[in-house]
């Protein structure tokens, strides 16, 4: 059984490839725990998490990465985010059965459908964004397209996601490589054997060993990922206070009570009618109304 768990490993590859491994065990069972997602729904979005986690070595600052895809297919929205302390997140929303072998991704997504990342200070100022047409027949592809797109960075992804474990591998040609330099070419071929046995089973020095030997590989120290939402209850009244009072009030005249699910953790927060009134009350006086809870 495999030592590393929930663990990212950054790697070179010679002198112009850096790389990423990451295997999410835990971290993935708690996404899946929290939310009911359809098989088919887990796959993409494992898919997704993991990708999004072996970005989140180019956080230089206190901030996040947001992967996006959103169309108008049978799944319509998938997000995946990692910060700057490799706490994952994720969620879908989906609208009818997704097929499941499909030729091209405009299958699950919709034709019209656009992969975005972005990448935001924890402040929340938006630091980049990068938006392309999502192509390709997997997320793999896509996000092989997105690079050389957006970046002109040739990078390769290679993702595996089952209900247990969501791992994967990309390797990034470094900026200011030399044109002629062909590792990449063959550092692919030998990528593309990996298997997702080897990506759910071995730990990164035997993988990188057996893929890459003969190409020489230096293996940084592991980097631990975790779950973790930052949704909170001021955030959460926050949004309460953008509803506007009479939305807020009328919703409280037909429900009783606002609750609000967080998409990504499910954690579910409740205002009652003495609550709602704080908020308001709060906004009027320029005072913060907040009460505890007992
Ligand atoms: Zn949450």
């Amino acid at each position: 059984m495999s030592k590393e768990r929930d663990v990212l490993r950054r790697f070179l590859i010679g002198n112009h490839l850096r790389g990423e491994w990451v295997r999410l065990n835990t971290t993935w069972r708690t996404v899946l725990n929290r939310a009911d997602y359809p098989k088919a729904v887990c796959q993409y979005l494992g898919q997704a998490l993991t990708a999004t986690a072996l970005l989140s070595a180019t956080i230089k600052f206190d901030g996040k990465i947001t992967l996006q895809i959103r169309g108008t297919g049978p799944l319509h929205l998938l997000v995946a985010q990692v910060n700057s302390n490799r706490g994952v997140r994720c969620t879908a929303k989906w609208r009818s059965a997704i097929p499941d072998a499909v030729s091209s991704l405009h299958e699950v997504f919709g034709a019209d459908a656009q992969l975005l990342i972005s990448v935001n200070t924890s402040g929340g100022q938006e630091r980049y964004q990068g938006i392309v047409d999502l192509r390709g027949s997997s997320l793999s592809e896509a996000l092989e397209t997105f690079f050389l797109q957006s970046e002109q960075l040739p990078s390769y992804f290679w993702l595996h996601s089952d209900m247990t474990c969501a791992a994967g591998l990309m390797i990034q040609k470094m900026p200011g490589a030399p044109e002629d330099d062909d590792s990449l070419n063959r550092v692919k071929i030998l990528s593309d054997t990996v298997t997702a046995h080897e990506l759910i089973n071995l730990d990164a020095e035997q993988l990188l060993w057996r893929l890459y030997h003969e190409e020489g590989v230096s293996l940084y120290e592991p980097q631990e990922v975790h779950f973790e939402c930052h949704c909170s209850s001021e955030r959460t009244r926050q949004l309460v206070r953008s509803f506007g009072a009479e939305e807020a009030n009328q919703i409280l005249s037909e429900e009783g009570a606002i609750a609000v699910t967080c998409e990504f953790c499910n954690a579910c927060y409740t205002f009652d009618a003495i609550d709602v009134a704080q908020i308001f009350n709060a906004d009027a006086t320029g005072h913060d109304g907040n009460r505890t809870r007992h």
